[in-house]
């Protein structure tokens, strides 16, 4: 069994190359992610288009609103995506050039990226093994006199042990900023994100578990940053100039920071509004599909799906499962093209951030720092879990899976 690597990726199992085999399409593909768009959200949309205001305006707000209520906070910022929103947060707080930053392996390009638009460092610190969320024994090992902040991630929608990350954040000094682009539906210990730091920032990309297309939020307690950072969304003008061309506006502004253009549009607030009203019933679909892979794949062997603990609510915004490839005898690749062949679509959250080129050619982290980071990286794998899929589709991927343990790979 082995993986050959040319221009493209080709994957060969068992001697066969996978995209030989079965030359015909599945007669149908399940793939990995697709919204539910509906009809309000259309209506909504129209009705903005034919609003004449199409940017940052009153829809915006009203989703604003609406998030801030949801979440349990008072000041809500609404993005054009998590990671401006991650951006803005460490603006916020005033980090520099040379100012570190703890994070996880485990997690998007986009929470790290942002660490070195700031000029700060990313410091990794390794996951736990069962949730492959960040390690709070590990953290203090870490800490040095130029540690700024923490961005813990909440991976898969299982928030990290917020009280812990929080008690050391204290001690140190540290502030933190939540990466929730996978919890919006999260509580740990009765609270949601937002609830554990200083500020939390939500993605609304199409695979997430609700949509604006492209779009995010930052939510914060404090009234002073949340005044500055819808300030700094907007190019850092005055108060409300994005109000500039409404009935309510003045045409005067004034540039008081150098700001970011990071605002959310209306467009898009028209299907946040919507997509939000609609989210307790995307998840109890979500949470229905989990009970079918759970009952009938954490038993199998070599296919070991993430530990899920009751101390709060698991926002189930993906469902992972590892690929013991010792014990199977193919890789969690091949296991994604065997799936593909099969009529499946599925997904890799994440592959250690610090193995990627930019990272190791940057930091020089020698391979086995961070180990269980890096076997996870290469054993992960997400199936298919949306709220559009049926208890049959999720039988169906149920059924592929005992297929490929049991060697019928194509
Ligand atoms: C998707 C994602 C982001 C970025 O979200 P965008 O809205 O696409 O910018 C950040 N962090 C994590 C963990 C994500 O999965």
């Amino acid at each position: 069994m082995k993986q050959i690597q040319e221009n493209k990726i080709l994957y060969e199992v068992s001697g066969k190359n996978c995209n030989e085999v079965s030359r015909e399409a599945p007669k149908s593909f399940l793939p990995f992610h697709k919204p539910w768009i509906g009809e309000e959200e259309k209506k909504e949309l129209l009705d903005t288009l034919e609003s004449g205001w199409l940017t940052k305006g009153p829809k915006t707000k009203a989703f604003e609103k609406q998030f801030a209520e949801f979440i349990g906070v008072p000041y809500a910022i609404a993005t054009n995506s998590c990671t401006s929103a991650l951006h803005l947060a460490l603006v916020g707080i005033g980090i520099k050039p040379g100012d570190e930053i703890i994070t996880t392996p485990i997690t998007f390009a986009a929470t790290v990226n942002v660490i070195e638009q700031c000029g700060a460092k990313p410091v990794f610190v390794d996951v736990e093994e069962d949730t492959l969320n960040i390690n709070p024994e590990l953290i203090e090992g870490v800490v040095s006199p130029k540690t700024k902040a923490i961005i813990p991630v909440h991976f898969a929608g299982q928030m990290c042990r917020m009280d812990q990350i929080r008690d050391i954040a204290q001690k140190y000094n540290m502030q933190i900023i939540e990466d929730a682009a996978h919890a919006t539906e999260a509580v740990y210990l009765g609270k949601p994100p937002g609830h554990w730091s200083k500020m939390a920032a939500f993605s609304f990309y199409p695979t997430k578990n609700i949509t604006t297309g492209e779009g995010g939020m930052l939510v914060t307690n404090d009234c002073n940053l949340a005044e500055r950072l819808e300030i700094l969304s907007v190019h850092g003008l005055s108060k409300d100039a994005w109000k500039r061309y409404g009935k309510d506006g003045s045409p005067h502004w004034e540039v008081l920071e150098a700001g970011f253009k990071y605002h959310m549009s209306d467009l898009q607030a028209s299907l946040g509004i919507h997509q939000l009203k609609k989210i307790d019933l995307f998840w109890k679909k979500r949470k229905d599909l989990v009970d079918v892979y759970n009952k009938e794949l954490e038993h199998l062997e070599g296919i070991n799906p993430l530990k899920i603990y009751s101390y709060g609510k698991h926002a189930h915004h993906l469902y992972v499962v590892r690929i013991d490839s010792k014990t199977l005898g193919i890789t969690r690749d091949e296991f994604i093209c065997c799936l593909q062949k099969k009529g499946i679509g599925a997904g890799i959250h994440f592959s250690a951030i610090h193995t990627h080129p930019y990272y190791k050619e940057k930091y020089k982290v020698p391979l086995g720092t961070f180990p269980v980071a890096e076997k996870a990286g290469d054993e992960v794998l997400s199936l298919p879990l949306y709220p559009l899929m049926s208890l049959e589709d999720a039988t169906f991927v149920v059924k592929a899976t005992k297929k490929i343990l049991r060697g019928k790979y194509f």
